[in-house]
C-alpha cells in the first residue's frame, strides 16, 4: 500500500501512509538500505549500489507536503555527509540550523550598512630581507550578538544570498583606500592580495580594473587570489577577467595551491604570478617527508615557470627555515602575525 516514486536523477521517495509504531520508519529505511545493498548480477558481474535516506514525519515535522519534502531532503543531506548506508530523521536541530542560516544571511545583508564588516591585513614577509612588502586582505564580520563569525561560514552565505559581489567590491575599494593611506604615511607601496571567489567572477559589476583605474594606484599594488577550482571550469568569462587583470598590471595568485585538482596544464594556459603553498603542506613540512618533497617540487616547478611562491600558515621557526632552505622566502603565518586591523598593520609597517 506504500507509494514509491522517482524524483529525478538518483533520488527516490517512498510515502508510507499508515505508520504502525514509532520504529516503523526506521525498519523500512533499514530494509531499503539492506535490499539495495545486495549485489546485482549485470552481464555476469557483481554490481553494488548503496543508498542514503532522510525521513520526515507528518504532521510532526511539517504541516504540508512541500515542507515535509524539504525536511526529508534536509535529513537526506546529513545522511549523505555521513557516508553510504545511513538514514536520519528530520530533527528540530536540523530545522534550527536551516533557520539560523537564513537568519544569519539576513543579518549579513545588513552588515555592510551597519558597519559590522572590516578588512584586516596579514603581513607577508620576505624572510630574505625581513621586509613587509605584501599583505593579504582578510574580511572580518563582527556580529552584534554572535561576535566574530568565520569567513569560512559567512562567505558561502554571501554567495548564496547573491551579495558576494557587493561585499567583494567593498573589500576591494577599502583595500585601495588603505594602500593609499600607507603610501601617504610610510611612503611604502604595499601589494595587497585580495581573495576573489568563483561566485564573484559570475556576479555582474565586479570590474576591479575599472575601480583600480579610478583610484589612480598602479596595478602592481594588487594581487587577486583565486583558487584552482575557478580555473578548472575553463570558462571564457574567467579567461577574459584574468586577461583584464594582466592588462591592468594586477598580479594573479593561485591560493591554497596543492589542495585542489592540481591539474598543471592551467599553469600554462593562464598567466599566474604567484603560487600560495597551502598551509597543509607547511604544517607537515618537518614531520612528513612527502609534504616536504611536494613543497620542494612545487617551489622548483614554479621557479622553472617564472612563478613566485608564498608559503601560507607558517607557525614555527623550523617551518620558516625549512621553507627558506627549499627556496621559498616569501611567507605568511602566525609566526609573524595574524590578520590585524588596519591601524595595527600600519604601525607594523612604520616600525619595520
Ligand atoms: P585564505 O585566502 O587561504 O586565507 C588564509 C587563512 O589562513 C585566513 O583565514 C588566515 O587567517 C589563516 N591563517 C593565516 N596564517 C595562519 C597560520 O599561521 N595558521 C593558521 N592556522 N591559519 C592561518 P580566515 O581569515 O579565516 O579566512 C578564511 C578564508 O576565507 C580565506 O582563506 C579566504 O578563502 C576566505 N576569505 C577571507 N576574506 C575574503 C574576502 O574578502 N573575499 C573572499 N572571496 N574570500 C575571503
Ligand atoms: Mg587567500
Ligand atoms: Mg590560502
Amino acid at each position: 500500500g506504500d507509494t514509491v516514486a522517482r524524483l529525478g536523477s538518483d533520488e527516490f521517495v517512498a510515502i508510507v501512509p499508515d505508520l504502525e509504531d514509532a520504529t516503523h520508519p526506521e525498519r523500512i529505511a533499514q530494509d531499503i538500505i539492506r535490499e539495495l545493498g545486495a549485489p546485482y548480477q549485470l552481464d555476469g558481474m557483481h554490481v553494488y549500489v548503496s543508498a542514503c535516506i532522510g525521513i520526515g514525519l507528518y504532521p510532526r515535522d511539517a504541516p504540508d507536503a512541500g515542507t515535509l519534502m524539504q525536511q526529508a531532503d534536509c535529513a537526506l543531506q546529513v545522511s549523505k555527509s555521513e557516508g553510504r548506508g545511513h538514514f536520519n530523521y528530520a530533527t528540530t536541530t536540523l530545522q534550527t540550523e536551516v533557520r539560523s542560516k537564513i537568519a544569519l544571511s539576513n543579518d549579513l545583508r545588513r552588515a555592510l550598512a551597519r558597519q559590522e564588516l572590516s578588512v584586516y591585513y596579514q603581513p607577508i614577509i620576505d624572510v630574505a630581507t625581513g621586509r613587509i612588502d605584501k599583505a593579504e586582505a582578510l574580511l572580518r564580520w563582527k556580529h552584534p550578538q554572535l561576535g566574530f563569525v568565520s569567513p569560512a561560514i559567512f562567505i558561502p552565505l554571501a554567495e548564496d544570498a547573491g551579495i558576494i559581489g557587493e561585499i567583494g567590491n567593498w573589500v576591494f575599494t577599502q583595500a585601495l583606500a588603505d594602500i593609499k593611506r600607507w603610501q601617504a604615511t610610510t611612503n611604502r607601496l604595499v601589494q595587497v592580495g585580495i581573495n576573489k571567489s568563483p561566485a564573484q567572477f559570475e556576479s555582474p559589476g565586479c570590474d576591479w580594473p575599472a575601480l583600480l583605474a579610478q583610484s589612480g594606484l598602479p596595478g602592481s599594488c594588487i594581487s587577486v587570489e583565486i583558487t584552482e577550482g575557478l580555473l578548472i571550469r575553463n570558462s571564457a568569462r574567467v579567461k577574459q577577467h584574468l586577461l583584464e587583470f594582466s592588462a591592468a598590471g594586477i598580479d594573479v595568485s593561485l591560493d591554497d595551491f596543492g589542495t585542489g585538482y592540481s591539474s598543471l596544464s592551467y599553469l600554462n594556459q593562464f598567466h599566474i604570478d604567484y603560487l600560495k603553498i597551502d598551509r597543509s603542506f607547511v604544517s607537515a613540512i618537518n614531520s612528513d617527508p612527502n609534504s616536504r618533497a611536494l613543497t620542494e617540487a612545487i617551489v622548483v616547478m614554479a621557479q622553472k615557470l617564472g612563478i613566485r611562491t608564498i608559503a601560507e600558515g607558517v607557525e614555527t621557526v623550523e617551518q620558516r627555515d625549512t621553507l627558506v632552505a627549499l627556496g621559498c622566502s616569501c611567507q605568511q603565518g602566525f609566526l609573524y602575525a595574524p590578520a590585524v586591523p588596519e591601524q595595527e598593520f600600519r604601525a607594523m609597517l612604520a616600525a619595520r
